[in-house]
């Protein structure tokens, strides 16, 4: 397994539950915890609420509907001690490179602390863990502290001095509201604004605590609640577009209810259809931007001077530090990590064009590696938790169906991946994400390697089991 996260976490553990007991995660970080081990960033927390953001096989009693990031770090971690997998995990070990022996049916690992052997290769790197930096021009001469969100120098106390945040995306707005009480200066700078939604976000009481963990049937019944509502998010994005309008008129709403001034109400509201970019669940980032000490500059960002931001039209704002709230790399997958397959053929280059998996698990001329969170498994909707579930079920289907058949080799046919790939790009020509905005899905060509343009229920549906003549199964040599 690459990767310590919810991926790597939740497969060791699903896999040991099934029996699987030789597992080996390999983690680049000191600690599991994934994207929750890299964002640290004040504010930092779950966007969907936590009972669908947890392993339905470890319901946890959350402090609050949208727990924050140090809860979930720490969920991850017990979840891992819980199930006996922490002692499986490796980390500070970076694995550099893959390669399928066909000689041996292995694949050969080579990790910063040498090499390692495999029957079956688990990818489990997220979509989101290459922090991504705009090249600029005078960056490299400012005076003060400049970093991303997902590498937060908690070294540096912001406290009275003047911050420019360069975008406007989840990670900025949830930034924005906990670090403008106690900054001099918050300068936003947004290239376009987003969509957002009320969060409704709350503490659970006590009581409420204790009568979930008393009646699990009432934790189970709005984690359903609130899958049918992705669901339902997840249709409109999709095949049910006309239910973006209703969406769109609480987005409206939101802004009107917290914003008086109509410039500012003018520079935060999308002109693009909602669904488009990442919808964004926010109670606080409106009345953030009313602030004294806050200033959002719609006008993007031409450059950087040695003391301070330039705007697009030529203005230079004063900053005492820089903050980047500006994505991540998201359509490389597991790179750096080179994987060769079995005809010496590099995963980079049958990604080419763009990045391709039968159901997002698979890649033919790669037998044996299954891949967690790959391509076409995001959404603008969903747990990702309960993405990972259901690709860690068709892994051990398969591994199910080797065992029965007696074989030391699976990969996936070259026509059930081109069948599946005609299918999603025909689905995905449909979908909101394709409207004309700019947003991380879409590439420069065109092409989405990011989003499953059906429902959540139809992923789970569609890898809860093997489809007969999918896959290709080999004997033992
Ligand atoms: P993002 O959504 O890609 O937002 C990046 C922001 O930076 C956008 O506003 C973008 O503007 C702006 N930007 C990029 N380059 C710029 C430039 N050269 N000049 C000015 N602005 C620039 O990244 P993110 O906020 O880190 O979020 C990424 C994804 O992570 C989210 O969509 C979500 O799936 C996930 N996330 C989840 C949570 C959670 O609560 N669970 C929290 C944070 C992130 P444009 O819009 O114009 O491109």
């Amino acid at each position: 397994m690459v990767g310590g996260g919810f991926g790597g976490v939740g497969a060791a553990v699903m896999l040991k539950r099934e029996g699987y007991e030789d597992v080996t995660v390999f983690e680049k970080g000191d600690r599991v915890g994934g994207v929750w081990r890299a964002n640290t960033y004040p504010g930092a927390a779950c966007d969907i609420p936590s009972h669908l953001y947890e392993f339905s096989f470890a319901p946890n009693s959350w402090s609050r509907r949208f727990s924050p990031g140090p809860e979930i770090r720490a969920y991850i971690e017990g979840v891992a001690r819980r199930f006996g997998v922490l002692d499986r995990v490796r980390t500070n070990t970076e694995v550099k490179a893959a390669e399928w022996d066909e000689e041996s049916r292995k694949w050969r690992l080579e990790t910063s602390a040498g090499p390692h052997e495999a029957d079956v290769l688990v990818t489990a790197c997220g979509q989101l863990s290459v922090p991504k930096v705009p090249p600029l021009t005078g960056l490299e001469d400012f005076g003060g502290p400049v970093f991303h969100t997902a590498e937060w120098r908690h070294d540096v106390d912001l406290a009275g001095k003047r911050v420019a945040l360069i975008g406007t995306g989840c990670s900025a707005i949830q930034v924005g509201p906990a670090i403008q009480p106690e900054v001099a200066q918050l300068d936003v700078y947004q290239r376009s604004p987003g969509w957002t939604l009320a969060k409704g976000d709350h503490e659970y009481s006590g009581l409420l605590r204790a009568a979930f963990r008393r009646f699990p049937f009432l934790h189970r019944l709005d984690r359903a609640g609130v899958y049918a509502f992705q669901d339902l998010a997840a249709a409109a994005f999709t095949r049910r577009r006309w239910l973006l309008p209703l969406f769109r008129m609480l987005g409206v709403r939101q802004i009107s209810a917290a914003i008086s001034d109509p410039e500012l109400r003018r520079k935060v509201t999308p002109s693009y259809e909602f669904g488009c970019k990442r919808v964004m669940l926010t109670d606080d980032w409106y009345p953030t931007l009313t602030r004294d000490n806050v200033e959002l500059i719609a006008e993007g960002v031409d450059g950087v001077t040695p003391s301070g931001v330039r705007d697009a039209t030529g203005v230079e704002r004063p900053a005492d530090a820089i903050v980047f709230a500006t994505g991540f790399a998201s359509h490389e997958f597991v790179a750096p990590m080179e994987i060769t397959g079995s005809d010496g053929l590099s995963l980079e280059s049958a990604w080419a064009e763009v990045a391709r998996a039968y159901l997002g698990l698979s890649v033919p001329g790669f037998p044996n590696m299954f891949l967690l969170y790959g391509p076409n498994t995001n959404g603008g909707s969903g747990s990702v938790v309960n993405t990972i579930e259901c690709g860690v079920g068709h892994l051990l289907a398969a591994l199910r169906e080797m065992e029965r058949a007696g074989a030391s080799r699976i990969e996936v046919t070259r026509a059930a991946a081109e069948d599946f790939d005609r299918e999603l790009r025909a689905a995905l020509a449909g979908t909101v994400w394709q409207s004309g905005c700019h947003n991380w899905y879409v590439d420069e060509n065109g092409n989405d390697p990011n989003n499953w343009p059906w429902t959540w229920s139809a992923f789970r549906r569609r890898t809860r089991e093997l489809v007969p003549g999918a896959y290709e199964l080999a004997g033992a040599r």
